[in-house]
């Protein structure tokens, strides 16, 4: 596998979950990571602190992702403290429960702007760094969702299908360039998000139990090592929808 030492992460959504799992693994494979929050800035400093005892660099930053505005202002601390992005893990995630037939406008672009747009604003301020260093890996958290429709809603499958097309996209689009660009689709991964919800239940999935942040961490140190696989969406969901 390929050495993630001296390489620069940023990891959306870091401060709980999924994100905190995958910045804590990145950094254990050697890279430098920032960890990003919205509301959590407690857990990103205790994630900070615990990064920099092993001996790598950190940096806790607050934005929103869905604002152009602060994505700009986040990217541009980051590439003053720790220089650029090498390895962005688009990770920062809404799934807002509504009954579906009641889901507003208001539902819809609060979801669509957090999981999606979010990507494309964070991708974009990464690249310039990536293309002239000629390496770089965009990964997407996306979801089964996108395969199946899920469980949470058509607002929450729609914004995690777009970041497949935005993911083939730069797939194509960077193949020549030394950077790679790769989804994962968890299922039921037992995080924040799932909890509380009387819909999700271990049940569902063939494996009998939720999965773990751990082992999604796992699959992006493994995409963030490997400059073959390009284009791809991993899936990691104990047997629930078979590709
Ligand atoms: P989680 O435990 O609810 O954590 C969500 C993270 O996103 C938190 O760190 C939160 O920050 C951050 N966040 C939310 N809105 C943000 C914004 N506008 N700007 C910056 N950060 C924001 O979620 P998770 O379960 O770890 O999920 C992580 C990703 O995996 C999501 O994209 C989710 O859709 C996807 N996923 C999860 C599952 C699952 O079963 N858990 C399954 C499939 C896909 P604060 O702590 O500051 O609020």
């Amino acid at each position: 596998m390929e050495s993630l030492l001296g390489k620069v992460a940023l990891v959306t959504g870091a401060s709980r979950g999924i994100g905190l799992e995958a910045a804590l693994a990145l950094a254990q494979a050697g890279a430098d990571v920032a960890v990003n929050y919205l509301r959590s800035q407690n857990e990103a400093i205790e994630l900070v602190e615990q990064i920099k005892k092993l001996g790598r660099r950190a940096l806790a930053l607050q934005a929103d992702v869905s604002r152009a505005d602060e994505v700009k202002r986040m990217v541009a601390a980051l590439e003053a403290n720790l220089g650029g992005i090498d390895i962005l893990v688009n990770n920062a995630g809404i799934n807002p429960g509504r009954p579906f037939a009641n889901l507003t406008i208001e539902d819809w672009n609060r979801t669509l702007a957090t999981n999606l747009t979010s990507a494309f604003l964070v991708s974009q301020a990464a690249l310039p760094h990536m293309r002239g260093r000629r390496w770089g890996r965009i990964l997407f958290l996306s979801s089964v969702a996108a395969q199946t429709g899920g469980v949470i809603g058509p607002h929450y499958a729609a914004s995690k299908a777009g970041m497949l097309g935005l993911m083939h996209s730069y797939a194509n689009l960077l193949a020549k360039e030394g950077i790679t660009s790769n989804a994962i689709a968890p299922a039921l991964i037992e995080t924040d998000m799932i909890r509380n919800n009387p819909a999700i239940r271990p049940d569902l999935i063939p494996v009998g139990r939720f999965g773990r942040s751990s082992e999604i961490a796992d699959a992006v140190v493994f995409l963030a090592s490997n400059g073959y696989i390009t284009g791809q969406t991993l899936n990691l969901n104990g047997g629930w929808y078979m590709s």
